[in-house]
């Protein structure tokens, strides 16, 4: 069963035959909207949204198909306790397709094992959000005509932000990719990121704490909200909340041809003063997720009984994985599993979140 969890399950050839099939529904929307006739969309969400959830109604309806799903957990079952597992396995029968978001990472890679069909991960936790992958992508193929030979700067919350890890892992497989981390100690990246990502992959990046030295140099910024709901202690938001604010003044320092990406929501990291710079491209994003969504839908039904790409080996026992907000540290019965992220160190990674294991 073909399922998207984590960017890397496409291939450069799948992204690029998404984007041309994005390309091709903007110019002829038409010719698309009776391709999902008589199929069904299940959008589960046990996490709030307003873009993701919206934008993936609004493109199953654009292919003509329908929808049917919750916007919270409360109005769920696992308000009852039904595990991941079985409501992945309930709503196989009702839908052909489901888009999942869930604050536990590595929950809709749970209900992808589990699912008798195509499980998209709407965003897991602080770890992944590959459909907002796909929104960045054509954003920047659409502004700059390439994903390859640019220097991305990514700023804000780097740890929780699931979207900058997605797209992280995303332009690694193009060449000429330099990456500037931009953010407060407390919130960088993490190893799984830098480790496994960027030094595995020799992508020259270097980190800073300060934006107004690093955005002379970038073709790209991505922005990024701190991600309060990630917190464990509320004064430590407090304190990060306002680490950077990109004004219209500072962004006197960009490139003429920067463009500037954030997934939204925006809280005040970006001015609203800055939306009217033509640089500012984070609503066209919004538009492009879109798209990118009713391409992926379309692949995907196309592609239901084809595997996986990714199947790397697991092993089971010995370690275990401490990451708390980790689907297997809450539903118990779940086997964990890991993966060797590092053969020389010996760095095992749990398959459900890449937390490191202990
Ligand atoms: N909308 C994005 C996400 O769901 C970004 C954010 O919430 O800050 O991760």
């Amino acid at each position: 069963m073909r399922s998207l969890i984590s960017i890397t399950d496409l291939s450069v050839e799948e992204l690029q035959s998404l984007l041309d099939t994005a390309s091709q529904i903007i110019s002829d929307p038409q010719r698309f909207s009776h391709i999902c006739e008589g199929k069904k969309l299940a959008t589960l969400f046990f996490e709030p949204s307003t873009r993701t959830r919206l934008s993936f109604e609004a493109a199953m309806y654009e292919l003509g198909g329908q929808v049917i799903g919750f916007s919270s957990a409360n109005s769920s079952s696992a308000s009852k306790g039904e595990s991941v597992a079985d409501t992945a396995k309930v709503i196989s029968c009702y839908a052909d397709i489901i888009a999942m978001r869930h604050p536990l990472e590595g929950a809709p890679l749970v209900a992808a094992e589990n699912a008798s069909i195509p499980v998209i991960n709407a965003g897991d936790g602080g770890h992944n959000h590959p459909t907002q992958t796909l929104a960045d992508l054509l954003t920047i193929w659409r502004e700059k005509g390439r994903l390859s030979d640019l220097t991305v700067g990514f700023c804000g919350d780097l740890k929780y932000g699931r979207t900058v890890h997605s797209l992280i892992a995303a332009l690694s497989r193009y060449s000429g990719i330099k990456v500037v981390l931009i953010s407060p100690h407390e919130l960088r990246a993490p190893d799984y990121v830098k480790k496994d990502i960027l030094d595995a992959k020799a992508i020259p990046y270097e980190e800073t704490t300060d934006l107004e030295t690093a955005l002379p140099n970038l073709d790209i910024l991505y922005m990024t909200r701190v991600q309060r709901e990630r917190f464990s202690d509320s004064e430590e938001y407090e304190r990060l909340k306002d680490s950077y604010i990109l004004t219209a003044e500072k962004l006197e320092k960009g490139r003429s041809d920067l463009s500037v990406l954030h997934p939204l929501p925006r809280v005040n990291e970006i001015s609203v003063a800055v939306d009217k710079d033509p640089r500012a491209c984070y609503f066209k994003q919004v538009l492009n997720g879109k798209y990118m969504r009713m391409a992926l839908i379309m692949m995907l039904l196309e592609q239901k009984d084809k595997t996986q790409l990714r199947t790397p080996d697991y092993v089971t026992g010995k370690r275990h994985c401490s990451n708390p907000r980790c689907i297997t540290t809450v539903e118990q019965e779940l086997e964990q599993a890991f993966f060797l992220a590092d053969p020389e160190k010996e760095i095992y990674r749990c398959k459900y979140c890449e937390a490191e294991a202990e």
